[in-house]
């Protein structure tokens, strides 16, 4: 069975394994599978719970009276931001209500700290001879991709339960004043699902910082993308910032991508009251406001928080029994061996499976010849370099339930077959 670690096998049991499982792949590729587990999309049943937006906003004026069809109003309608700050527990008037995406947000923030500097900061980024930012891997991959894209270094650290490894992190942001920042996403990382608690996010607003404008992105992508009752609550980063003394060291960053429409959802940025004068500032040299009607639809459709967390619950009731079945599907075939371990998320929209190293990259091959798509090897690593060849993405969201299994059999049968070949020199 190989429900025992394959290391302790013998070479002639390895060699068993190895054959039976080359046999289970040969017969899963006669099965000619097309499935898909790349990337974090909402369902099209996630998609449809929040129709009701296509029949509103039942009105063009929204609470100042100010008519959301026209130009104005920069940071966003007041009404949604007010729903979306005691979500996020953030005031209102630090909130940010913007377009349909966070990631054009980060990027906005990115490329103004680079050619305009920081509110904190002494010269723009771009002017200091190297930007270097911390990456807690694994990690998102657009982060990495637009920091090398805007040439700027990076420096790993590794994601544990808790957050940031926050004593690797301390020790190189107090000597080198290139490292101006660190991507985070705090509550059920991508991929991880590791949540920052309170004691690593104190430390890391409060750590000492060799570079005087040092910014934590944190992307609060997954805030409220809860899989269980637990709903656990994001530190308040930006309340723990400004008692540490370090107000502006915060930029946070939510969307509604994965609560209502991916591609016409609400995005939100939120920060020190400098910081968003700062971003605003930028913001009005392109733009003459976000688009206010689709701001407001949202803020009628949800109502309230409490409208917000009842959807997330529906959104739950879809997506849990999936990554459940992930869960069980990889126990009972992977369990025990010794060749496979991967995160039971609480939240978020990943599972993040650790193989045996040096052996990813081959299980996303058979994967793919056998019609099942994987995230290409190492995408949650800057450069999309995994240094051990071990971590794989599944993004069980998207498919239908019924494909979730076959997928996750396949998977496991890559698995255990890349183990097996080099386990066997085969
Ligand atoms: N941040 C993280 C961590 C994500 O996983 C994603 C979506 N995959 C995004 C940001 C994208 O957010 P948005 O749709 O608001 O641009």
């Amino acid at each position: 069975s190989p429900q025992q670690p394959l290391t302790d096998l013998s070479a002639a049991e390895v060699a068993q394994v190895h054959a039976r499982q080359t046999a289970a792949y040969d017969a899963l590729r006669a099965q000619g599978l097309g499935l898909d587990l790349t990337r974090g999309k909402p369902s099209t049943e996630q998609l449809d719970l929040s129709d009701g937006l296509l029949s509103l906003p039942s009105t063009t004026r929204d609470r100042s009276g100010a008519d959301v069809r026209n130009y104005g109003g920069l940071q966003g309608i007041a009404e949604l931001r007010e729903i979306f700050a005691d979500l996020l527990g953030i005031d209102a008037d630090r909130i940010v209500a913007g377009g349909s995406s966070s990631l054009t947000m980060m990027r906005d923030v990115l490329v103004d700290l680079m050619l305009k500097g920081a509110v904190d900061g002494e010269r723009p980024w771009a002017a200091e001879e190297k930007v270097t930012f911390v990456c807690p891997v694994p990690g998102y991959d657009r982060h990495f991709t637009l920091l090398s894209w805007l040439g700027i270094d990076t420096v790993t650290v590794p994601m544990l339960e808790d957050g940031p490894d926050v004593d690797a992190v301390a020790r190189l942001v107090a000597d080198d004043p290139s490292i101006k920042g660190m991507w985070l996403v705090p509550t059920y990382a991508n991929p991880t699902g590791s949540v920052v608690t309170q004691e690593v996010a104190e430390r890391l607003v409060s750590m000492p910082t060799a570079a005087p404008d040092f910014k934590i992105l944190w992307d609060n992508a997954y805030a409220l993308h809860h899989l269980t009752s637990a709903e656990t609550k994001s530190a308040d980063v930006l309340s723990l910032a400004a008692v540490a003394g370090n107000p502006h060291r915060p930029v946070v960053f939510a969307s509604t991508s994965k609560i209502t429409y991916a591609g016409a959802g609400v995005a939100f940025l939120a920060g020190s009251p400098e910081t968003v004068a700062w971003y605003l500032g930028h913001l009005g040299k392109g733009s003459i406001g976000p688009d206010k009607l689709n701001q407001l639809r949202h803020a009628e459709f949800f109502g309230s928080a409490d409208g917000v967390r009842a959807h997330m619950a529906e959104h739950r009731r879809i997506i849990a029994p999936k990554f459940a079945e992930v869960d069980r599907v990889l126990t009972e075939r992977l369990g025990g061996t010794g060749v496979a371990s991967w995160t039971r998320p609480e939240g978020g929209y990943f599972v993040s499976l650790d193989v045996l190293p040096g052996t990813a990259s081959r299980v996303i091959e058979l994967a793919a010849r056998a019609g099942v798509a994987l995230t290409p090897a190492g995408s949650a690593f800057p450069d999309s370099h995994d240094p051990d060849d071990q971590n794989i993405r599944l993004a069980p969201t998207f498919p239908p339930l019924a494909d979730v299994t076959p997928a996750m059999e396949a998977v496991t049968t890559c698995v255990l077959l890349a183990a097996t070949e080099k386990l066997t020199g085969a």
